[in-house]
């Protein structure tokens, strides 16, 4: 397989697609999806696990209220409250690293964190309290549950394992303080009932948050995506023409742009049939994605049998360098144009301008400068790079 058609393959194939086809029962993508996915998923819960950490807090405040008119005044109501008090100074730092933001890698352990501490703390508080008053309710900790399958932002693995902790753990506790096996069970049958609620509806809200990830994506893909040619379209190449522009003002670097066209396209269509002209056109995509490589870089089908190339942080040598490299590989590929008074070859013009954003210049003259180079390549007979 070539260079360019291996480049094609990569460009035109959709992974978003791929996986809505493969699936994902197991609500699990390739690996790089998996990553986008989960990157995704930090920025869109965001909102919601602030929210949720205040409403737990205020929640944890309410019950530690509630702890003092259900509790006679007791050894056991001390350690309840201390239980809580050390609780919630934990979901206070939790909740602050979580809000500062900066710390997003450790978005997940921290929401984990929270309801681990929670949930434990509130099996041990749970447990102290059953020494003297057995009845004393426990399904507060089916709402700490809850939290983590449907608004701590987790993921099913993630809230099933922490809500399996908490239950694991409040058996451990309950049998440290001697609660009675029947009415343990009871409560554990309950709260196991409970989760499994839980988990289904966890597992149907993940499952439509992956779909409308991949779904939204390939929108995105499509919207900003050349159909014919995979390569960036017009409305991207403004964009990031845009954004360029202001990142080389403020970093004091040069843009340059390449403008590419195809010498004598009309004739080849009339000669060799529309489609043919469109098997070139991918063909010719093919190479001017190869000219940008850097990550900022930008290829772009502008329309028709014209296109550009968007390079960042390049003098006017080195992006003619890139030209000429562009115009010698589509030499290589010798696609034949019979009708091409140039040559009997598919051949490029190039129109090429270097600028440093500044006083006095705008990006529209970078492209004004590169249209007239294109125009003059044109002039002095095709097949060439003008500057
Ligand atoms: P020049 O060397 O001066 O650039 O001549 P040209 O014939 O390449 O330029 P002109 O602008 O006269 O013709 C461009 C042609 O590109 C006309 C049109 O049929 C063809 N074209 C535009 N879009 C497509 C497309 O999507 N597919 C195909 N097959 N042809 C296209
Ligand atoms: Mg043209
Ligand atoms: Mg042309």
């Amino acid at each position: 397989m070539t260079t360019h058609q291996a480049w094609l393959d990569e460009a035109r194939s959709n992974p978003y697609a791929e996986q809505i086809a493969a699936g994902f029962r197991w609500l699990r993508f390739v690996p790089e999806l998996e990553r986008e996915y989960r990157h995704y998923m930090q920025e869109d819960t965001f909102d919601l696990r602030r929210f949720a950490l205040c409403a737990g807090m205020l929640v944890w405040l309410g019950f530690s209220v509630l702890d003092c008119f259900l509790m006679p005044a007791s050894r056991e109501l001390a350690w309840m409250l201390a239980i809580r008090g050390g609780v919630l100074v934990l979901l206070l730092v939790c909740g602050l690293l979580i809000l500062m933001r900066r710390h997003h890698f450790l978005l997940t352990p921290l929401s984990l964190t929270c309801i681990l501490s929670a949930g434990l703390g509130g099996a041990a508080v749970v447990a102290v309290a059953h020494r003297i008053d057995p009845t004393y309710p426990y399904e507060g900790l089916l709402l700490i549950c809850m939290a983590a399958y449907f608004l701590a932002g987790l993921r099913l693995s993630e809230s099933l394992t922490s809500s399996m902790v908490v239950l694991l753990g409040y058996v451990g506790l309950e049998l440290l303080s001697r609660q009675d096996p029947l009415r343990l069970f009871n409560n554990l049958f309950f709260l196991s009932f409970g989760n499994l609620m839980g988990l289904l509806g966890c597992y149907l809200l993940e499952y439509k948050s992956r779909q409308h990830f991949l779904v939204s994506r390939q929108l995105r893909l499509l919207a900003e995506r050349d159909g014919l040619t995979g390569l960036y379209n017009r409305r991207s190449f403004d964009r990031q023409l845009e954004r360029l522009w202001r990142q080389a003002q403020r970093e004091g670097v040069s843009v340059a742009l390449l403008l590419c066209d195809i010498d004598h396209f009309k004739a080849y269509n009339d000669h060799y049939g529309h489609q043919a002209g469109d098997g070139v056109l991918r063909q010719v995509a093919a190479v001017i994605g190869t000219a940008a490589r850097r990550p900022l870089d930008m290829a772009v089908r502008l329309g028709g049998e014209e296109f550009a190339v968007l390079l960042y942080d390049i003098d006017l040598a080195q992006a003619l360098g890139r030209a000429e490299a562009l115009r010698a590989r589509l030499a290589k590929l010798k696609l034949a144009h019979e009708r091409s008074p140039t040559a009997g070859v598919v051949t490029l013009s190039v129109g090429a301008a270097c600028l440093a954003p500044g006083e006095g210049s705008d990006r529209s003259q970078l492209y004004a400068h590169a249209d007239r180079a294109l125009y003059e390549a044109k002039a002095f007979g095709r097949n060439q790079v003008v500057a």
